[in-house]
């Protein structure tokens, strides 16, 4: 597995860059990803729209000494262009702002950004107002398809502000510096929704996770090793879990993180109990669990036998449902810490479905059906649950796949190219600080904006 795939590789050289140019071939590159201290943007940033939301971006960027500008002006070269659409009350609002993006697109450089910001649709108190729902999802409309026109590693994402949020929530500032910086490298044609101004902005923008302890299950390989980098390096202790055939692997990843490895099988009935109860005992408090772990058993339904279907709904849904059970009955009493954060990884599959994977499309489907129904719970004392539904993400599970499949499923989305496991652990990472506390019982896709479903 190379962390650029061999074809991506071969585009970026001068005469591969010829050849796809000549015959239409994908033409992917190397996405610009986070490294600690580095700044949202290096060059200017375009803020369109003289909103509320579009004042309170362009005020907060200024008071970073980033270079904004109000105005396309001509030839223009911007890192990022945002544009904000929550004061539009009718689908011909958008017109001047929209032919303002447009002005401003060719000057977008490599590994660019666009943010539209907007209203909520699902807001109660327009619940009537059928203008004001028809541009809210013109907007999101608008979000998708631009999404798929980016070229060279840029990306179009989305903030949407729900009944009463401003731009200044927490939430939806630590959403617009996601989506700015590296870290939302694989994330394309997708939304935040800050739900509420709940949660309060870090110290430290580099490291918002400090003295929390956070368990990851599945930590030993993949993607739950990046989780726990990404966790670690953004200030936290990482309680590891995977199986005892894991053991070895898990205490490398645990060593290089100074986090503590579990050897543990997360389907033991009393799995939830036994990290509360090693938590309390090596630092007496536990702020957050990412339920990782997870396996494939995947066979077409009418060649589907009772082991390979037990045996995934077990590891993929019933253990994370009892292991929250067992958590949450602790909620607030000492150990379990009462602003709480729960993630989980659901997939692209459990969202659109996938031949041969109906045990695995339940219980993805399974874990996105938990996080909304826990998310109330959660957000009465400041807690959250939020999942990031993967596409084609490169480690061992897809490099095992044909070439021929691999190679399709692998340039199917906007960004053509597989994504890395660091690109789901930055948005794991994302929901676990008090920041996002405003986003809650979502689902993320980190995909590259796949073909595959919504
Ligand atoms: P992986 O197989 O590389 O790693 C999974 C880890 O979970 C392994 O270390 C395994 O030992 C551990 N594990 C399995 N069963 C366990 C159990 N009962 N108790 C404790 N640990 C257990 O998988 P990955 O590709 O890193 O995927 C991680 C998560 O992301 C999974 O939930 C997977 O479904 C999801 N996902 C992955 C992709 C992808 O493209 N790789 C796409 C969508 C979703």
């Amino acid at each position: 597995m190379s962390p650029t795939d061999s074809y991506t590789r071969f585009v970026n050289r001068p005469f591969g860059k010829q050849v796809a140019k000549t015959i239409g071939l994908p033409r992917p590159v190397p996405l610009r990803r986070h490294t600690q201290g580095d700044r949202l943007a290096s060059g200017s940033i375009l803020v369109i729209g003289e909103s509320d939301a579009g004042n309170t971006v362009a005020e907060q960027l200024w008071a970073e000494s980033y270079d904004v500008r109000r105005d396309p002006g001509l030839k223009q070269k911007f890192s990022a262009i945002i544009v904000a659409f929550d004061d539009a009350a009718h689908p011909s609002d958008l017109s001047e702002r929209v032919l303002q993006v447009s002005a401003a697109l060719r000057g977008l450089e490599p590994n660019g950004r666009v943010i539209t910001i907007f209203r909520d649709p699902q807001d109660s108190s327009i619940s009537s107002d059928a203008n004001r729902i028809a541009v809210r999802h013109s907007v999101e409309g608008f979000t998708r398809s631009l999404a798929k026109e980016m070229r060279f590693g840029a990306t179009t994402n989305g903030i949407i502000l729900g009944q009463d949020v401003t731009m200044a929530a927490p939430a939806a500032l630590a959403a617009l510096r996601f989506f700015l910086s590296g870290r939302s490298a694989y994330v394309a044609g997708q939304f935040l929704t800050v739900s509420s101004s709940a949660g309060a902005v870090p110290a430290d923008w580099d490291t918002p996770l400090a003295d929390m302890v956070i368990v990851v299950t599945g930590a030993a390989r993949g993607i739950g090793e990046a989780i726990s980098e990404t966790l670690a390096r953004d200030g936290a202790t990482v309680i590891g879990v995977d199986m005892p055939p894991a053991g070895e692997a898990l205490t490398t990843v645990m060593n290089r993180v100074g986090g503590i490895a579990v050897q543990m099988d997360i389907t033991d009935e009393n799995a939830g109990n036994e990290l509360l109860r090693m938590a309390e005992q090596r630092f007496g408090r536990l702020d957050g669990i990412v339920h990782n772990a997870g396996i494939t058993r995947d066979k077409l339904l009418a060649n589907m036998d009772a082991a390979r279907w037990d045996s995934l709904i077990a590891v993929n849904i019933t253990a994370p449902l009892r292991i929250n059970e067992q958590l949450l009955a602790a909620l607030g009493q000492g150990v379990v810490a009462e602003n709480f954060r729960i993630t989980a990884l659901a997939s692209t599959s459990g969202i659109a479905g996938n031949r041969g994977q109906t045990n695995y499309a339940a219980a993805k489907a399974g874990i996105m059906g938990m996080t909304q129904a826990l998310a109330g719970q959660l957000a009465k004392t400041g807690g959250s649950i939020n999942a990031v539904a993967p596409g084609f993400i490169e480690t061992a599970m897809t490099d095992a796949m044909p070439a021929a499949t691999r190679e399709v499923a692998r340039r199917m989305n906007s960004l053509q190219q597989g994504g890395r496991p660091v690109d789901v652990a930055e948005a794991i990472a994302l929901f676990h600080t008090d920041a996002a506390a405003g986003i809650n019982g979502t689902t993320l896709r980190v995909c590259g904006q796949s073909m595959v479903g919504k």
